[in-house]
């Protein structure tokens, strides 16, 4: 994944630290520079990070010294801030990665417009010959519930069937590429033209920075069950950073928007008909058959 020069350039960065006033988070301090792995060729890492919990407090109180002090006024204040939506203390702190990623997970994340990013170009340089091949696990078939998800895993022949177009359409179109790049008695093509018939389970690169109130937005959406797993598994390794930087504000994310739910006026009244002792049905609740199974798989 990591070349052993790229290694000993992560490792003589985390050699020489050097003090500063500036708002240290210990828990991030760790993440600082390394690489944690995702899918077969990608990762995470954390390049550079501003404020803490503390910062978020400081911000809300537009104070002149750390957070208030006392651990629990901090945590009260930060549920108070995310449970009413008090989002700007949030975007005081941010974060900068460097993300490794196949080409179609990019297009997903790409989406999420309130970050700053800058990508490996492959204008300027040539792309390495690593493709993400999903592991046996993830190989599965089109869903037959959800036209947007997976359902059963593929087994036996049918597995090595998928896999093998998979790798051998990566490896000629990869074959084509360098055919197509060189100059060996011939003039080539250029590498901003040759790029062209990759597929899309490549990998690029890019850095990325984003502030913690947009990074909550996109792991609401990417790290849910719901999300595509290969987007899913960066949003979760993201997520493990995240917590060890801002634990406070992790907790009360993952407490109102990971684990909470929006309810509709007519989900409020189904509950209170409910808790009335009515026995109210689909049709008579003035839900869609589909808001009904949502609201069902959370109510019961
Ligand atoms: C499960 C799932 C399925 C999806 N399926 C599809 C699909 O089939 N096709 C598809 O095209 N996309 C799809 N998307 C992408 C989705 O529609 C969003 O584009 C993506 O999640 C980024 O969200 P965002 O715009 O809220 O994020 P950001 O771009 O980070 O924006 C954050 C917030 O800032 C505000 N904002 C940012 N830019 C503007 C603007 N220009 N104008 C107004 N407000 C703005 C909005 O309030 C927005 O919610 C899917 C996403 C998910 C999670």
């Amino acid at each position: 994944m990591l070349t052993p020069d790229q290694l000993a350039e992560i490792d003589a960065a985390r050699a020489t630290p050097r003090p500063t006033l500036r708002a240290v988070s210990e828990g991030m301090e760790a993440h600082l520079y390394r690489a944690h792995p995702v899918l077969d060729h990608g990762f995470i890492r954390v390049i550079d990070y501003m404020g803490d919990d503390a910062a978020i407090v400081q911000a809300a109180r537009v104070s002149y010294g750390a957070g208030t002090k006392h651990v629990q006024n901090d945590e009260g204040l930060i549920r108070y801030l995310m449970r009413h939506w008090h989002s700007t203390p949030f975007e005081m702190c941010e974060v900068k990665l460097h993300v490794k990623l196949p080409v179609f997970v990019a297009r997903q994340w790409i989406r999420h417009r309130t970050a700053n990013v800058n990508e490996y170009s492959a204008r300027y340089s040539i792309l390495d010959r690593e493709f993400y091949i999903p592991a046996p696990e993830q190989l599965a078939a089109q869903s037959t519930v959800n036209n947007q998800g997976r359902g059963e895993v593929l087994t036996g022949e049918e597995a090595a069937r998928v896999l093998d177009l998979l790798k051998s359409d990566a490896n000629r179109a990869y074959d084509h590429y360098e055919a197509m790049l060189s100059q060996d008695g011939q003039q080539g093509l250029a590498r901003e033209l040759a790029r062209m018939n990759l597929p899309a389970n490549i990998y690029t690169q890019w850095y990325w920075k984003v502030d913690l109130h947009n990074l909550f937005h996109f792991l609401r959406l990417r790290a849910d069950a719901h999300a595509q797993y290969e987007i899913r598994v960066y949003a979760e390794a993201i997520a493990a950073c995240v917590k060890d930087w801002v634990p406070l504000a992790f907790a009360a994310f993952e407490d109102y928007r990971m684990g909470g739910v929006t309810l509709s006026g007519k989900a409020i009244a189904v509950l209170k008909r409910r808790l009335a002792g009515e026995a109210v049905t689909q049709e008579a609740s003035g839900m869609s058959k589909g808001e009904w199974r949502e609201f069902v798989e959370v109510w019961g």
